[in-house]
């Protein structure tokens, strides 16, 4: 099997497992029992949070664990929105209309409590126009909220211009990093982010552990309730093996990002290189391989529906996706590609390929192969069967 869905979820990194075992099976304690088990426990605790820290060169007292990607951004958006409501600031919120649905969800929920949410178009490659922030902001706006990178086609903001101008202009900015971490260097001192959510399972870690960095003096209240770990923004007894989990994923993340991001940038190359042979094939997202996620490229062949494509790459072995994992089961055509300009029709044919570093050029380079066999089969079967259909 060859698997290139690494932005739905990747593999657990054998260093990861063997770091978070002991916290099942030896060191199991609660970190809030002041007893040795317990104590053994919130050492463990205190190590992640710094490797988290020292991943995002931010202070350790920035981070608190999650249980996913979606439970930090919730906590980022509406606990900041619950602090502008009960400061008197303005309740106007900037996002995208190509975010993850665990940020287009709390938009559309403050929306419905009475906030104002502009949701700025992308152009065809799926960037946001800073000019466009700049327009939409007002007196109002408390919150600007956009991705780092598109899950869907790759494509990278401009976060620092975002950042900035929202620091400028003393407006929380928050940005899910979900697809960022271990491929794009985040540099937490020099981009003036207010918060930001990375998810555990996108870089090697196990699923069910998030990471949610607030600045310190950029206030958010909590959004649940319970016995006050990690700073009472995030509580409940923390998942202590999926945390040190977290922890040695991004201690491995920051040695190997300039290694990794060359290797991933490569498979790119190998990818665009074959694909560009498929007649009438069209990449969605950023063009130059410099502005997307390394490792990722995404596309649609008008005429085919991304399903079939994935079905028959799965009975050859190959696991690539169709628009996105989180929306599978909806058979809706992606809002991202429709935001992108693409009509139904077009949108029903997208492909996303997403490496890891598990993957091996060799790999690569034969599933690049076995995917234009299947587009151009597909394509020949389709058009053989044109005439019958109309008819
Ligand atoms: N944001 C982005 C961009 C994602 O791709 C995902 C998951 O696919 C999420 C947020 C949600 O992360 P999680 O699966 O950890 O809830």
């Amino acid at each position: 099997m060859i698997y290139l869905d690494n932005s739905a979820t990747t593999q657990v990194r054998q260093e990861v497992i063997d770091a978070m075992l002991p916290y099942m099976s030896r060191s199991w304690g609660n970190p809030s029992s002041i007893h040795a088990l317990g104590r053994d426990s919130k050492e463990a605790l205190v190590a992640a949070r710094s490797k988290v820290a020292a991943l995002l060169n931010c202070d350790d007292d920035e981070i608190y664990f999650s249980s996913c990607g979606t439970l930090s951004n919730n906590c980022a958006l509406l606990g900041r929105a619950r602090f502008a409501e009960a400061n008197d600031r303005g309740r106007h919120l900037i996002t995208t209309r190509i975010e993850h649905p665990s940020v287009a969800g709390p938009c559309q929920y403050l929306e419905n409590l009475g906030w104002k949410v502009t949701y700025l178009p992308v152009n065809r490659e799926g960037f946001v126009s800073l000019k466009d922030v700049e327009k939409h902001t007002t007196s109002e706006t408390s919150i600007i909220s956009t991705m780092w990178a598109n899950n869907e086609i790759g494509t990278v903001q401009d976060i620092p211009g975002i950042a900035n101008f929202a620091k400028e202009r003393n407006i929380f900015f928050h940005t899910d990093a979900v697809q960022v971490a271990g491929k794009i260097a985040i540099d937490l001192k020099a981009v003036p982010i207010s918060s930001l959510a990375l998810s555990g399972h996108k870089f090697h870690a196990p699923k069910g552990v998030g990471i949610l960095y607030v600045r310190k003096l950029q206030n958010i209240m909590p959004i649940i309730f319970g016995g006050g770990q990690e700073m009472g923004l995030v509580p409940g007894t923390e998942g202590l093996s999926n945390i040190v989990a977290i922890g040695r994923a991004a201690e491995l993340a920051q040695a190997e990002l300039a290694q990794n991001r060359e290797k991933l940038l490569s498979m790119s190359k190998i990818f665009k290189q074959h694909l560009s042979q498929v007649d009438g094939l069209i990449f969605t997202g950023a063009s130059l391989l410099t502005q997307r996620l390394p490792g990722h490229i995404s596309f649609i062949l008008p005429g085919l529906e991304g399903e079939s494509i994935v079905m028959r790459a799965d009975l050859k072995g190959l696991c690539v996706s169709s628009g996105s994992a989180c929306h599978q089961g909806i058979i809706e055509p992606s809002s991202v590609l429709k935001a992108l300009g693409l009509s139904n029709e077009q949108a029903k044919g997208s492909i996303r390929i997403s490496a890891s570093s598990f993957n091996t050029m060799d790999e690569c380079t034969k599933a690049a192969e076995l995917l234009v066999t299947i587009l151009n089969t597909l394509k020949r079967s389709v058009n053989s069967e044109a005439p019958t259909a109309i008819a």
